[in-house]
């Protein structure tokens, strides 16, 4: 199969994120072809494990997939943040207690209308502003990190809207740019409703030839992995497979999808096995705010060391993070070192989550095994989370059919987006602590 792309003419792509997809699994699913459109796309594209952003959580992974950029420069610091401004919680969903904890419309509204309209750093451009302002039609199915140029108005009147999304924008049936009979999103979450609803919609946009470029985002995977564990979500890896299955279709199989679409398929972050969870703000004395979920947590605090100090004695904080006069700092393995940017592995990552003006002025990572509840005291005990600098939790597949070679990391999807069509990509300077 011939996949270079013409000379002069890009071919159209579509960005596939199967959110919390490990590499192991994608890897063992395309070997024993219990994913064959995922298969027929490893082979004949070409395939690396990448690192993800940290802290490993949906919506900042999300913010890095649509803007190239890590937190300090987009601004999303974690599912659930201080708002120093504003002087409240920010909660995007950790789970329906954790929403309660917060307020149910409140945190609606900042997850869907207020993470792209205000949290989301304007000096971020995201792939779809800068292949809109290029004159190219960009579409996003269901992601939460969507920015664009276009207003859109809610379905449901005097739902918190308008918003500026991409030319085609679809999301839970909240807000649809264009009428496609695509069924209801939010029915059977565990049964796969959301990746239906997407694949009905994916279906629809490909028919039409609608879009240069899509961003076609399928949470359903995360949803079984977090209450099965990693490994044990298999079936819902299959029903991720026929949503991507239902794009390829559309033009008549993988081959012919090929010749018309070069295509990126990743997750946000991987998973790992939970045995314990934690409180945090158990372990502290101090005057501080925590704000945890999943595998990281921050704290908001005027005694940044103490509190570092504190809970890196923890069993279930693996580093912990803080700024010291300006310069960045880790505390593992007993030992403390201060981070460099210029580092290849999770320094790098910590450095960025850290330089993130939203961040609290301690992070943590937590250790393998461990999970941090969150306001509402939820955690995924016997399951799957993600979140810490850790491989389990960083590590994603990447695939790339049709376009140039995988990046090593998702915050290089947007420029390989970005370069395949021709655009160039805003610059993003690394500026050392
Ligand atoms: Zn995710």
């Amino acid at each position: 199969m011939n996949t270079a792309t013409s000379p002069g003419r890009a071919r159209k792509l579509i960005l596939v994120v199967i959110d919390g997809l490990t590499p192991d699994v994608f890897e063992d699913a395309v070997a024993r072809g219990t994913a064959p459109t995922l298969a027929a796309l490893h082979e004949a594209g070409t395939y690396r494990r990448a690192h993800s952003t940290f802290p490993s959580l949906t919506p900042v992974c999300l913010a890095t997939l649509a803007t190239g950029a890590h937190p300090d420069i987009h601004h999303i610091p974690h599912l659930v943040w201080y708002h120093r401004a504003e002087g409240r919680l920010v909660e995007y969903g950790s789970s329906f207690g954790a929403l309660r904890a917060a307020g149910t419309r409140r945190s609606i509204k900042d997850a869907i209308v207020e993470m792209n309209a205000k949290h989301l750093s304007r000096e971020a451009v995201t792939v779809f502003e800068a292949l809109e302002d290029a004159g190219l039609t960009a579409a996003a199915v269901n992601t939460p990190c969507y920015r664009g140029r276009t207003r859109h108005l809610p379905t449901v009147p005097g739902f918190g809207g308008p918003v500026e999304g991409p030319r085609r924008f679809f999301y839970y049936n909240l807000f649809e740019s264009d009428v496609t009979g695509a069924p209801l999103a939010i029915r059977t979450r565990s049964g796969g409703s959301i990746d239906a609803y997407a694949a009905a919609v994916g279906r629809w946009l490909v028919t039409r030839d609608g879009f240069d470029f899509l961003f076609y985002y399928l949470p359903d995977y995360d949803y079984a992995s977090h209450s099965l564990g990693p490994g044990g979500a298999e079936v819902a890896l299959e029903r991720s497979d026929g949503a991507v299955g239902a794009l390829a279709e559309a033009p008549g199989g993988p081959d012919e999808f090929l010749e018309r679409y070069a295509a990126v398929v990743c997750s946000d972050h991987g998973q790992t096995h939970v045995k314990q969870a934690v409180r945090l703000q158990d372990s502290l004395t101090q005057r501080a705010l925590v704000t945890a979920s999943n595998r990281a947590g921050m704290v908001y605090t005027d005694e940044a060391r103490k509190v570092a100090e504190r809970l890196a004695r923890e069993d279930a904080v693996d580093v912990a993070l803080f700024r010291e006069d300006g310069v960045a700092i880790a505390l593992r393995d007993g030992g403390e070192l201060q981070l460099d940017p210029g580092d290849g592995g999770w320094q790098r990552r910590a450095w960025h989550a850290l330089s993130n003006p939203n961040a609290g002025e301690v992070i943590l990572s937590a250790a393998p095994g461990f999970e941090f509840a969150d306001l509402g005291g939820r955690h995924h005990v016997g399951g799957g989370s993600h979140g810490s600098l850790l491989d389990g939790d960083s590590l994603v597949p990447m695939l790339v059919v049709g376009a140039a070679a995988p990046p090593s990391e998702i915050a290089g999807v947007a420029p390989l987006v970005l370069a395949h069509f021709g655009v160039e990509a805003p610059a993003r300077e690394l500026t050392p602590a």
